[in-house]
């Protein structure tokens, strides 16, 4: 098993600093013994304008098999485990193989040169003969969104003499590009054995965690990012899901977004001269606010809370005795824990108030049990394929009494004027709805979980084209455990204990 990592340089900047960046020295060749065999380390090339290290793993095939009894393994599958192909082609054992000797600079740590193992270099990477399930094509798919200019994936014939046989489930894997050192070597990490697709360690749970720290930076945002986790972790539904909750977290805290939502702040110029005109922002948790308290809430969740604006509203109101507020930004929520000045607050008050980190798209055994839940401009900011599984969180799992959600009606935006023809009002929206669009998912999301939709206009409604905001009341029709009429009509709690 073989990598060999090659950069070019000048007089100034020697190639040869690559010696630093991995901590081994071009001058020496070193051997490492790791938990399948022997590493070693050498360079064929060192000069000033070129440099290349190999890393040249060989496994010991008796050990392996040992190993992989010692670990459950079939006890007895005969020779064949023996005669395998991982002494050749053992990318995966490559990978763990570089967490010994590359540790360091996977880490991109560097003490001699901080500042080198922070640029970008030009790069080439090569694996003789990589074991790749799926081929050429999901080689090219793994490595082209990472930033490499030349991702070659040519098939390695089964053999030479015989073209006939066709070709082996081997690739000649060449990258090309400028990258970090600490990228590329990290992608390699996760890629080399989610392509050989054998792994054949002990998957252990903290392997989500390993995943999570080699992904940073790239694994969030790859379109493949599924299937890697999937054939990372072995296919094992349990840490998968983990670890796409927790890619999904980080993907959302990327694009995490404050932009200040400007039409929503725009002030509307139709209302009376007398009255100071209203921001729709602040007319619209009027409308929340109104409706939380016609509901006869008092312990509510703001999902989606962003920077807080609701919840402090909530708070200078007694009714509401304990709010939630969660979002999946942590900026968001340092902006909101400030602007509620948290940290000088009274215990009684801090005691009505909790911020939570989380993703509306999946279910939370905590948000279980609360009268009312708020979602405010928070649907449009999910891809319309998240949605099914936002709705399942909040009306199939959290259930409250009452769910209040608002966002844009887009035939309104025509009576916009700074907003260009055909534009959503904010740059995150995935989508923008019409009266009729908005009416037939909450419909149906009603009819699906046992609630009622009500339709609230908010701002001022347009004869021709509705209000700016529409808002949907659901209320939950079936009693369901947690919540019971009594025979006054009132809704009380039953014991949540249950
Ligand atoms: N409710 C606030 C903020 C709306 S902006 C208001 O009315 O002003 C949308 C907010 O939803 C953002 O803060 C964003 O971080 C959050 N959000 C988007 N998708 C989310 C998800 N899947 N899970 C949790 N929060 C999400």
């Amino acid at each position: 098993m073989f990598l060999t990592i090659s950069t070019t340089g000048t007089s100034e900047r020697p190639a040869t600093d690559l010696g630093y960046l991995l901590h081994k020295h071009p001058e020496k060749a070193q051997t490492f013994s790791t938990s399948h065999g022997t590493a070693h380390v050498f360079y064929p090339e060192a000069s000033a304008d070129r440099c290349t290290a190999a890393l040249l793993l060989e496994v010991d095939p008796v050990a392996l098999v040992r190993r992989g009894k010692g670990r459950g393994g079939a006890p007895d599958a005969a020779l064949a485990q023996y005669v395998n192909d991982r002494p050749y082609a053992a990318s995966s054992l490559l990978s763990v193989a570089m967490t010994t000797v590359f540790k360091s600079a996977l880490k991109g740590d560097c003490r001699a040169m901080p500042e080198r193992a922070r640029e970008a270099l030009p790069l080439r990477l090569e694996v003789p003969a990589l074991p790749a399930r799926g081929g050429a094509e999901l080689v090219r798919k793994l490595f082209l969104p990472l930033g490499w200019t030349r991702v070659e994936a040519e098939a390695v014939p089964l053999d030479e003499r015989f073209p006939e046989w066709g070709d082996s489930r081997y690739v000649r894997l060449v990258l090309e590009g400028e990258l970090r050192l600490a990228d590329a070597l990290r992608q390699l990490y996760v890629l080399l054995p989610v392509l050989d697709d054998a792994k054949h360690y002990w998957v252990a749970p903290d392997e989500v965690d390993k995943l999570l720290r080699a992904g940073e930076g790239w694994l969030a945002g790859h379109p493949e990012r599924k299937l890697i986790t999937s054939r990372y972790l072995s296919r094992r539904l349990g840490l998968t899901r983990q670890a796409a909750e927790q890619l999904e977290l980080v993907r959302l805290a990327e694009s995490d977004d404050l932009e200040v939502e400007s039409v929503d702040n725009a002030v509307d110029e139709t209302t009376d001269t007398e009255e100071k005109p209203l921001p729709l922002a602040e007319r619209r948790r009027s409308a929340i606010l109104e409706a939380l308290r016609t509901a006869g809430a008092s312990r509510v969740l703001d999902l989606g809370c962003g920077q807080g604006q609701l919840v402090q509203a909530l708070l200078k109101d007694a009714r509401f005795t304990e709010i939630v507020g969660v979002d999946v930004s942590v900026r968001a929520l340092t902006v909101a824990a400030r602007r509620l000045k948290l940290d000088r607050m009274g215990e009684r008050q801090a005691g009505r108030i909790t911020l939570r980190q989380g993703a509306l798209t999946y279910t939370d055994k905590q948000l279980k049990g609360y009268d009312a839940a708020v979602l405010s401009e928070v649907i449009e900011h999910l891809d319309l394929d998240r949605l099914p599984a936002l709705e399942y969180a909040v009306f199939g799992s959290a259930r409250p009494r009452t769910v209040l959600v608002t966002t844009p009606n887009v035939e309104y935006n025509v009576r916009w004027e700074t907003l260009p023809a055909g534009h959503v009002r904010h740059s995150d929206h995935r989508f923008e709805w019409t009266r009729e669009q908005f009416r037939d998912w909450a419909g149906q999301v009603a009819g699906r979980h046992g609630y009622t939709a009500e339709f609230v206009p908010v701002g001022p409604e347009d004869p021709e084209v509705g209000p700016p905001t529409q808002m949907a009341v659901f209320t939950m029709t079936t009693a369901d455990g947690t919540t019971t009429k009594t025979a006054d009509g009132t809704t009380t709690k039953e014991a949540e204990a249950a």
